[in-house]
């Protein structure tokens, strides 16, 4: 082979391990309102922040609702698929076991949020199949969980990415095992009597003592490969829990209505 090519084949082998690390897609439609594709293969991963350790549950204050506190509460408070919530509960924490998501019975509108997740200690699977679940307000808007400790996936669908809309300001995930926390301020979006959407929904996420969302307009019902988009919907819906087949923990989870 001529000297020049092989130089040339050498140079491009990094570029190309480079788009491997890359996941995502680059045949999805186009975000509204941003310069990248939903999933966009190219979109810049957000730094990464050493994190705070893990500490103790954060305890709630005296007027929120308490979801959920542990072993005693039995998820009497959550339903699910056949109108019962079948995830593993042990100690404090309760544990995506492949029975379907779960949600609560009761509904919120605009609501301050607080959720402790953990994604397993065993690493398994990488990208999306690694330590993935979600917090979806009003059932449908989700702020994504997966363990995004030194695991690449498309930039707007690692932890604490508001899932196919915007990843997170930095990525400040912990370890497999470690407890992490989600402060949320939500303002659930408002229709007109026409259907017609009068006022996104905002979100502001607090992930592990770091804001890396400040009072975003979300853009839709979160969607795989699909653009969001609103569709009208009552002013108040369940907070749900992905289960995404990863044995993904949660525990202390309280809630503070704020209309
Ligand atoms: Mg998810």
């Amino acid at each position: 082979m001529h000297r020049s090519l092989l130089v040339l084949l050498a140079l491009a082998t990094p570029v190309a391990a480079q788009d491997k690390k890359s996941p995502g897609y680059a045949d999805t439609p186009p975000i509204p309102g941003q310069e990248w594709r939903v999933h966009d293969a190219t979109r810049p991963h957000p730094k990464v922040l050493a994190p705070t350790p893990a500490g103790a549950p954060v305890p709630a204050p005296t007027d929120a609702i308490v979801l959920f506190g542990g072993a005693a509460d039995d998820l009497a408070q959550w339903t699910g698929r056949g109108d019962k919530a079948g995830w593993k509960v042990e100690g404090e924490y309760m544990e995506v076991n492949g029975t379907g998501d779960v949600r609560t019975r009761e509904e919120f509108g605009d609501c301050q949020l607080h959720v402790e997740w953990c994604a397993p200690v065993e690493v398994k699977g990488e990208g999306q199949g690694r330590g993935n679940s979600g917090v979806f307000l009003m059932g449908r808007y989700e702020v994504q969980v997966l363990d995004s400790y030194d695991n690449v996936t498309y930039a707007d669908g690692q932890a604490a990415a508001l899932y196919g809309q915007a990843p997170p300001m930095v990525n400040v995930c912990r370890k497999p095992g470690e407890w992490q926390t989600y402060d949320i301020v939500f303002k659930a979006p408002r229709f007109a009597e026409d259907g017609t959407l009068a006022s996104p929904a905002r979100i502001t996420v607090i992930h592990n003592g770091v804001v890396v969302h400040s009072n975003r307009d979300l853009l839709g019902t979160t969607n795989h490969r699909a653009a969001p988009a609103y569709t009208p919907h009552a002013p108040k819906g369940p907070l749900k829990l992905q289960d995404h087949g990863n044995p993904v923990r949660f525990r202390n989870i309280w809630v503070r209505p704020l209309d």
